[in-house]
């Protein structure tokens, strides 16, 4: 265990926001988690995985607690699927690599989103097609209300898009997750558009995950800003979810809307459409604005604070409110 106080956050959030927390503790091990029982009454508490996910917008007058739990392994096997447990503090990208090597698909397409293993399960990260509940099996969890250890299967998560009961209940601590993988190239999700395009560019005709994993790559770093290059959180706010009526309303106006059909009633559209529609696409306001080519990105260009960053996306959602009535939700964790 590694304690400091004081101490900075700037290379802990991927927005590179310079704060400090009062206390700073890395754990390296479940045993010193719940060694803390009793240690930490009454602290204000956040638990930090790879920061990518945050926007910290003063500095944190509490206990900041870095989960560094590191190991993957596989677990059972049968000829079909194998079930791949990794610990909370393992890099996902590091994760997709293992799984990619001993051939497990199902992840492939949530390729290159920033983060650890153990905030997967907090907002059921998804990309091109897949949530991560579309694999999930289980995760084992400790509770800092109690400090007990229980294992949440997919029910128990509440999983929904960009949701869960970890987002909601902010003292359950994710220790492990256990994903069931499928053990051969079956199955592939190219049902986005744009991994179609590109595996044709390329005369792949029967790709494989790893032929999948590339491709949604050089999609990702082609769209989205580097968090290493310039200070960011990926999308900011979700994508909105509107009725029939709704959507019938904003095509009056605007011919041009997309939108996905979810069922028979509600309909998804890109927050990005509403902001670049609004004309706010690329506005900077010296050191922070809205990037250039991705409009549901909010960035720091060096040295900005979380507090004017957050007071942006206030202003965003009170334009998209004005123009087409809707309430935009967050997505980032605002602290
Ligand atoms: C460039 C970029 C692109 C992105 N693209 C996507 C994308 O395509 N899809 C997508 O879904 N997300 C995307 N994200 C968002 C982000 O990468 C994911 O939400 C990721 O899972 C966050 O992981 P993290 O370890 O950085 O979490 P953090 O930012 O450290 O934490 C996020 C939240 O989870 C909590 N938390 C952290 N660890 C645990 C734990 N072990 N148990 C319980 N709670 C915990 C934290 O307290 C916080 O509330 C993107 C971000 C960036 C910067």
């Amino acid at each position: 265990m590694i304690k400091k106080k004081n101490f900075s956050l700037k290379n802990y959030n991927s927005f590179n926001i310079d704060v400090n927390a009062k206390e700073f503790i890395e754990i390296n091990s479940k045993e010193e988690l719940i060694g803390l029982n009793g240690l930490l009454k009454n602290e204000k508490i956040l638990f930090l995985g790879g920061g990518s996910n945050i926007l910290f917008t003063k500095d944190y007058d509490g206990t900041v607690i870095y989960l560094n739990l590191k190991g993957i392994n596989i677990e059972k096997e049968n000829s079909d699927f194998s079930v791949v447990k990794a610990n909370a503090g393992e890099n996902w990208s590091n994760f997709i690599e293992f799984c990619l090597n001993n051939n497990l698909g199902g992840v492939e397409n949530l390729s290159l989103i920033p983060g650890n293993v153990g905030s997967a399960p907090v907002q059921n990260i998804g990309a091109y097609g897949v949530e991560l509940k579309d694999v999930f099996l289980s995760c084992e969890v400790f509770n800092f209300d109690d400090f007990s250890l229980k294992n949440f299967d997919l029910f128990d998560c509440e999983f929904e898009y960009r949701n869960s009961v970890f987002k909601k209940n902010k003292n359950l601590i994710i220790l492990s997750v256990k994903l069931k993988l499928k053990n051969n190239n079956h199955d592939i999700n190219t049902s986005y558009g744009d991994i179609n395009d590109e595996l044709k560019k390329s005369n792949i005709d029967n790709p494989t995950i790893k032929d999948i994993s590339r491709v949604v790559s050089s999609i990702r770093r082609r769209k989205l800003p580097d968090p290493k290059q310039i200070g960011n959180a990926g999308s900011f706010f979700k994508n909105p979810i509107v009725n029939k009526e709704k959507l019938n309303w904003i095509e009056k106006h605007h011919k041009n809307v997309p939108s996905y059909k979810l069922d028979e009633k509600y309909y998804k559209i890109p927050a990005a459409w509403l902001i670049e529609t609004a004309g706010l696409k690329g506005k900077k306001f010296g050191k922070f604005g809205i990037h250039k080519s991705q409009p549901l990105v909010l960035v720091n260009y060096g040295g900005a604070k979380g507090g004017d960053i957050y007071k942006l996306s206030l202003s965003i959602k009170e334009i998209i409110k004005k123009i087409f009535k809707i309430e935009l939700e967050t997505e980032v964790n605002i602290i």
